[in-house]
C-alpha cells in the first residue's frame, strides 16, 4: 500500500497571492506576537489574519491540496494549545470580532467569532444585556461557543450555546452556510458541543440575558479541612436558588498550605437580596476575608488583548463532571488537588440542566459540577494517578478543560447515542477530516 503523503512544512510550499498578501511569516515583524497561544509555544509557518470567508477558503484550499498542518484560532485561549502549530498555517479569526446588536428588545445579539468575551460584555452593558460565557475575558468566543460556555451565571442562564440561535460557518469545501433550528438542523445541533469539527465558525446569533448588575462574592477559606469545605460548598451549591453561581480553586499543590477561593456570582442587582442568597456561604468553611459587591457584569471580565506567549505553564489538564459532592467524591478531589497545581469546581446545574440533552452535541444536563484539574507537564503522572482514582466517580467530561484527546475522551464528552450521530455528521461535512486538530471524530462508528 503507498504511503499517505504526510503533512510538509509550508515554508517549503509558495502562498497563493490572496494568502501571502495577508500572511504573517517567521522573520516578519508582527510574527512573535501571533505565533504562539496562551498555553503552547508554536512555529507555524504563516499566520493568516484572514479578513473575509473567501480567504478561509483560500486557505482551507491551500491546507488541503498541500498537506499543511492546519488550525483555526478565535481568541487563542484554548487551553490545550491546539490554535497554533509547527510548520503550519493557523487561520487567525482576530479580525471577526464585530458584535451588533440585531434587536435590543429581544436581546438578539450577533458575535463575531475571533471577538474576546470581555470585549462582547463590554458591548452589550449599554443595552442591559449580557450573555454567560466563562470566568475570563480575553476568552476568544470562538473556541468557547463551539464547545460549550460555563460562565458566571450559568445557573441562572444556561451555557453559552444554550442561548445560540444561528452560526456562520466556513465548511471543509469552502462553502459558507448559515445554520440554526430550521436550515442545516444536523449541523446546528453539532456545532453546539462539537463545533471544532465542522467548520470554521466566523459569527454566531445569541439570545442574550436581561442583566443590569451582578453581584461579585470573593471569598477566601482556610481548607486545611478540605473534604469538609468542598462537601459543604458542593451542598450549599446545589441547594442555592439559580442566581447564584459558585466557582472555587484549590490551588496548592505538594507542602503548601491549602486555600480555597470561591467567586460566587448572584445574577441581579439586589444587594440585600445577594446578601440573603449569600449568607449560608460563610459556614462553609474558616473565612480568611471575603468581600461582597455589586458590579456592572462586564467588569468581571476584563480584557488585556496581550500578545500570547505560552504563558501559562500548566498546559496538562483534566476535565470531568459530577453530580453531587459527597465524602467519597470530596477525598478523591482532594488526592487530585494535593498532586495537581490548582483544581477549579464550576458549579452548573440550574438553567444548564432545563435544556433536553437531546437538544444539542452537549448533552450534560444532569449535573452539577465541573472538574477541572491542571499542572505542568512534569507532574503529569502524580496528577494521573489520583485521576484514576476519581474517574469512577465521574460522569462526562467538557472538551474545553481537558488536553488528551483520545478515544475515552470522547466517549466521556459524548454519550454514545451523541458520538454515533456525531460521527455520522463529520462523514458528511468533513469527508477529508481537514477538522480534526480538536477532540476529531471518527469517520467509523465508535469501537464497542
Ligand atoms: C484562563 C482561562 C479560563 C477559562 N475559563 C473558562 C470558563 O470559565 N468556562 C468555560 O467554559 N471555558 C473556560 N475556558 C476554556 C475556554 O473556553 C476554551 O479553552 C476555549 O477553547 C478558548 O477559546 P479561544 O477562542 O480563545 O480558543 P483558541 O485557542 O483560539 O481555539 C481553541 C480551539 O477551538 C477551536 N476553535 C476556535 N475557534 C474556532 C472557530 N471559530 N470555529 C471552529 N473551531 C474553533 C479550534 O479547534 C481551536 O484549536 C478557559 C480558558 C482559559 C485559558
Amino acid at each position: 500500500m503507498p504511503a499517505l503523503p504526510g503533512p510538509s512544512p509550508a515554508s517549503e510550499h509558495a502562498l497563493p497571492e490572496r494568502l501571502a498578501a495577508l500572511a504573517i511569516r517567521p522573520g516578519d515583524p508582527g510574527y512573535g506576537a501571533v505565533r504562539h497561544t496562551y498555553t503552547r509555544a508554536g512555529h507555524p509557518a504563516a499566520v493568516l489574519p484572514v479578513r473575509d470567508t473567501r480567504d478561509i477558503a483560500a486557505a482551507l484550499a491551500h491546507a488541503r491540496d498541500e498537506h499543511l498542518p492546519f488550525t483555526v484560532r478565535s481568541g487563542g485561549h484554548g487551553i490545550s494549545g491546539r490554535s497554533t502549530n509547527d510548520g503550519g498555517l493557523v487561520v487567525d479569526l482576530a479580525r471577526f470580532a464585530a458584535v451588533t446588536v440585531l434587536d435590543a428588545d429581544t436581546g438578539l445579539v450577533r458575535v463575531g467569532a475571533g471577538a474576546r468575551w470581555g470585549d462582547v460584555a463590554a458591548a452589550l452593558a449599554p443595552y442591559g444585556l449580557a450573555l454567560s460565557s466563562g470566568d475570563t475575558g480575553d476568552v476568544g468566543v470562538g473556541g468557547l461557543a463551539t464547545a460549550g460556555g460555563i460562565g458566571l451565571m450559568a445557573r441562572a442562564h444556561g451555557l453559552t450555546i444554550d442561548r445560540m440561535r444561528a452560526a456562520e460557518l466556513v465548511l471543509a469545501d469552502g462553502s459558507t452556510v448559515r445554520t440554526d433550528a430550521g436550515h442545516d438542523p444536523d449541523l446546528f445541533w453539532a456545532v453546539r458541543g462539537a463545533g471544532a469539527n465542522f467548520g470554521i465558525a466566523t459569527a454566531f446569533e445569541f439570545q442574550a440575558s436581561r442583566v443590569n448588575g451582578v453581584c461579585v462574592d470573593i471569598s477566601v477559606f482556610d481548607a486545611a479541612d478540605t473534604v469538609g469545605l468542598l462537601t459543604r460548598w458542593g451542598q450549599w451549591t446545589e441547594s442555592s436558588p439559580r442566581t447564584v453561581t459558585s466557582f472555587l480553586t484549590l490551588a496548592g499543590g505538594p507542602g503548601s498550605r491549602p486555600l480555597a477561593q470561591v467567586m460566587t456570582v448572584y445574577a441581579g442587582e439586589d444587594l440585600d437580596a445577594a446578601r440573603t442568597a449569600l449568607r449560608p456561604l460563610a459556614a462553609v468553611g474558616p473565612v480568611l476575608g471575603n468581600q461582597l459587591l455589586p458590579v456592572p457584569y462586564h467588569q468581571l471580565l476584563p480584557t488585556s488583548h496581550q500578545p500570547q506567549h505560552a504563558q501559562q505553564p500548566m498546559s496538562v489538564s483534566r476535565s470531568g463532571l459530577l453530580h453531587h459532592i459527597d465524602d467519597q467524591v470530596a477525598r478523591a478531589v482532594t488526592a487530585v488537588a494535593t498532586a495537581a497545581g490548582i483544581v477549579q469546581l464550576r458549579s452548573v446545574g440550574g438553567a444548564v440542566n432545563d435544556t433536553p440533552a437531546a437538544a444539542m452535541a452537549y448533552a450534560h444536563r444532569t449535573q452539577n459540577f465541573s472538574l477541572m484539574a491542571a499542572t505542568v507537564p512534569a507532574l503529569r503522572d502524580d496528577l494521573d494517578r489520583q485521576w484514576d482514582r476519581l474517574a469512577p466517580l465521574i460522569d462526562g467530561l467538557y472538551l474545553s478543560f481537558e488536553t488528551r484527546t483520545g478515544p475515552r475522551q470522547l466517549q466521556n464528552a459524548f454519550p454514545p447515542p451523541v458520538l454515533d450521530r456525531l460521527i455520522t455528521l463529520k462523514r458528511h461535512y468533513d469527508p477529508g477530516h481537514l477538522f480534526d486538530n480538536n477532540f476529531a471524530l471518527p469517520s467509523t462508528p465508535r469501537p464497542v
